[in-house]
């Protein structure tokens, strides 16, 4: 059950202190307390974990101080989209807006390879009204001798560029805490010039005790991949991990399951499920096709399946869109066969927008018919 506190009830005062104080007294349960930063105003939760089936909601609504009580299922309590819950969604960062209702393309580079290649990067995405890139400074490899990525050497770099072209939000794989604290320490230095969006990768999706700890940090939003061989369900308990923690600046990103059934593809896309994951949680939902087909090839109509499976996950209600590009694709650190080039990114943004419109019409006729 969560007990929404009206906006108006400050932390300190007299209203919130007995507020608490006769939750913490109701039988069997415990109470965990979230701010919640939304676009429009910061909300106070208070959480009640336990036995709450018995309680009487109507009294817990009655008592001062109290804007709204929702009963939620037992899963996915604060990522969820629960009946009679009209808690705002999406989180503002840096300047940008994240809901379920918008879409913003994270083109950029897999792995980081040369500030030159930064450089092209981010002006091209300038140059194309863009203000999100990726940037892989750590790289999860599967061999432990292929490049693991140039970390913390790179990023005083990276955050002067994107200050430089306009780059307001950079996703950025994290696999340790101490990631985080050397991204916190290059930002600080740079003066901060950008913003970060944390990315748990694929292979760290049941990594409990790292979402714990990004969870525990509301500097940074995070993007969380699903995980390649779990259920979906699996991965949306492990981003409630994060939001348990108390950070629920969350978007959740599919970017295909591991299986040969999804050959000649790299994984098996799995983009249908971008309105089973906007119906089951409030969270904005991000495709990664790049990691999903993994090869440039063309199909008879001479558009690529990665461009392919963009558009069939943008007409399906996407909101985000991490997709590798590289300046030289050849001289690439990290997956090379699967960038697309500058010269293509005006083509690519503009068949993402072609997808966009497509996706509007489609919501708009569906109303028509109610
Ligand atoms: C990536 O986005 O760079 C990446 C490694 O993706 P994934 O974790 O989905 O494999
Ligand atoms: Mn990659």
């Amino acid at each position: 059950m969560i007990v929404i506190v009206s906006p108006d009830v400050a932390e300190g005062s007299d209203t919130y202190k007995s507020l608490l104080q006769y939750l913490t007294q109701l039988p069997k349960v415990q109470t965990k307390v979230h701010r919640v930063t939304g676009t429009e105003q910061t909300l106070t939760e208070i959480y009640l974990l336990g036995s709450t089936a018995s309680l009487d909601a109507a009294e817990i609504a009655a008592q001062p101080g109290v804007e709204r009580v929702v009963r939620v299922s037992q899963e996915y309590r604060v990522i969820g989209r629960h009946s009679d819950d009209h808690r705002p969604a999406g989180f503002e960062y840096n300047g940008v807006k994240f809901n379920q209702n918008n879409l913003h393309i994270f083109a950029g580079l897999c792995a980081v390879s040369t500030e030159k290649h930064v450089e092209s990067m981010m002006q091209a995405l300038q140059q194309h009204g863009q203000q999100c890139t990726r940037m892989g400074a750590y790289k999860p490899r599967t061999n432990p001798y292929a490049f693991q990525g140039h970390g913390k050497n790179c990023l005083p770099y990276v955050f002067e560029l994107a200050g430089k072209y306009g780059i307001k939000v950079i996703a950025m794989e994290v696999t340790h805490e101490s990631h985080v604290a050397e991204i916190n320490q290059a930002l600080e230095a740079a003066g901060k010039p950008t913003g970060v969006m944390l990315q748990i990768g694929t292979r760290n999706t049941q990594n409990f005790e790292l979402l714990k700890s990004v969870g525990r940090q509301s500097e940074y939003p995070i993007l969380i991949k699903r995980g390649f061989g779990i259920t979906l369900n699996e991965s949306l308990n492990a981003t409630e991990y994060l939001a348990s923690e108390g950070n629920s600046k969350i978007v959740f990103c599919l970017r295909g399951m591991k299986t040969n059934m999804g050959d000649p593809h790299r994984n098996l896309v799995d983009f249908a499920h971008v309105p089973v994951v906007k119906r089951l949680t409030r969270l904005p939902v991000c495709i990664d096709p790049s990691h999903s087909v993994g090869t440039l090839t063309e199909s008879i109509d001479a558009i690529s399946d990665v461009f392919h499976a963009t558009a069939q996950g943008i007409i399906a209600g996407a909101n985000m869109v991490l997709v590798d590009f590289h300046p030289e694709p050849k001289a690439a650190l990290v997956d090379g066969a699967q960038a697309l080039t500058l010269a293509q990114l005006p083509w690519f943004l503009e068949d993402c927008q072609i997808a966009w419109q497509a996706y509007e019409r489609r919501v708009a006729l569906a109303k028509s018919q109610s």
